[in-house]
């Protein structure tokens, strides 16, 4: 199998040739036809997040041993199976979840993978889908999308629930609620159209890129705030008040400080950026503000059948997918860091031997065979 890793930290990717994996136990193969490009693979490759000031929490603090073949928005068909691997069938389509915990901790046990303390996070701890091949441990981290195409499908499993995750973390309520996405990455456009497609109410898209406020305009975002001095005001504005929910999809200490800012009484921050530093909080505005404060990281596997479910049955407006060939993955993670994605760039394995780079979505979209 041919594979991209991050062999050292700070550095760029290396390709390489490794011999393809065989399934053992409950263990299935699957042949990856697309994986997403997110964020977080840009703090893999250079090893770790920003605390604030000088500190950092590295990835080696964290157990992380290199090579780290990243991707964890990967989908293909299953190839083989191990002798114990049961409820799915070689060459079925299936979305892999990558929030893989221990599977025997009382967390894992009651389905909460993401809240184990001994993560096997595919594209970190266990090799990702930045590669042709791609070993899970289990069928039950496999999930069917028929009906998707590969390419939109793949960002689901991270942009798609980790935006589903985070609004199902706020509520709207009165008839004068309304909210503000900060961010309009792959995530936070996710989280537009689907806020769209969720509630009739305004909703306020904050970046500092106007590309992306564009964007945001087109997913379904009702006014756009440029980020900056005076957003507070544009926010407060736009909205005729305080926002009754803000979802920071940035995690600076200046989004942070904007979302509470604009947070009316009785609100929800929920943060899910991590860009990364130290913010410093008026501890007591949280009782008199009666404010909640909430971290959020990806979902689980029941939470991405349900966001598996909601696009199909609700259809938001999809973020653009721009598909690139494997071989490309530095190319992908220096334009994701130069801010120039507008929705999600996809890696496709099949492409290498057939085709060159896709920029645009339609060609994109021409590149992923259907499901
Ligand atoms: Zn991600
Ligand atoms: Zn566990």
């Amino acid at each position: 199998m041919k594979s991209q890793r991050i062999v050292a930290y700070g550095a760029p990717l290396e390709s390489a040739d490794l011999p393809t994996p065989e399934p053992r136990g409950t263990e299935v193969l699957v042949l990856v036809s697309a994986c997403g490009v997110c964020h977080s693979d840009l703090h893999y490759r250079d090893g770790g997040y920003h605390l604030g000031g000088e500190r950092m929490l590295t990835l080696k603090e964290r157990g992380v041993e290199l090579p780290i073949t990243p991707g964890h928005e990967p989908i293909g068909r299953v190839a083989a199976l191990g002798p114990e691997a049961r409820g799915v069938s070689v060459g079925e389509t299936r979305l892999v979840y990558p929030w893989i915990g221990c599977g025997s901790c009382p967390r894992c046990v009651a389905g909460r993978d993401i809240d184990c303390l001994s993560m096997r996070t595919l594209g970190l701890f266990r090799p990702g889908g930045y590669s042709t091949h791609l070993l899970v441990p289990h069928p039950r981290y496999l999930l069917e999308t028929d009906g998707l195409d590969d390419g939109y499908a793949s960002t689901l499993a991270c942009a798609g629930l980790t935006a589903w995750s985070a609004l199902k973390k706020i509520s709207i309520h009165y008839s004068d609620d309304g909210i503000l996405l900060i961010g309009a990455g792959g995530v936070g456009l996710t989280a537009v159209g689907f806020a769209r497609a969720l509630w009739d109410c305004p909703i306020v898209a904050v970046d500092r890129d106007e590309t992306k406020l564009e964007a945001a305009t087109a997913m379904g975002a009702t006014h756009v705030v440029r980020a900056g001095p005076g957003a507070v005001e544009a926010v407060r504005e736009s909205l005729q008040g305080p926002a009754a929910a803000v979802v920071d999809f940035v995690g600076t200490p200046d989004t942070a400080q904007l979302g509470f800012d604009v947070l009316r009484k009785g609100g929800s921050l929920v943060l899910i950026g991590l860009h990364g530093g130290a913010w410093p909080l008026t501890v007591a505005m949280l009782p008199l503000r009666n404010v909640a404060l909430v971290g959020s990281l990806t979902g689980t596997v029941a939470e991405t059948r349900e966001v598996i479910d909601f696009v199909r049955n609700r259809r938001p407006d999809r973020i653009p997918i721009v598909a690139r060939p494997l071989r490309e993955a530095n190319a992908a993670l220096a334009e994701l860091a130069d801010g120039a994605t507008i929705g999600r760039q996809v890696l496709v394995p099949d492409a290498d031997s057939t085709r060159s780079t896709a920029r645009s979505p339609s060609e994109a979209l021409d590149m992923i065979p259907p499901a």
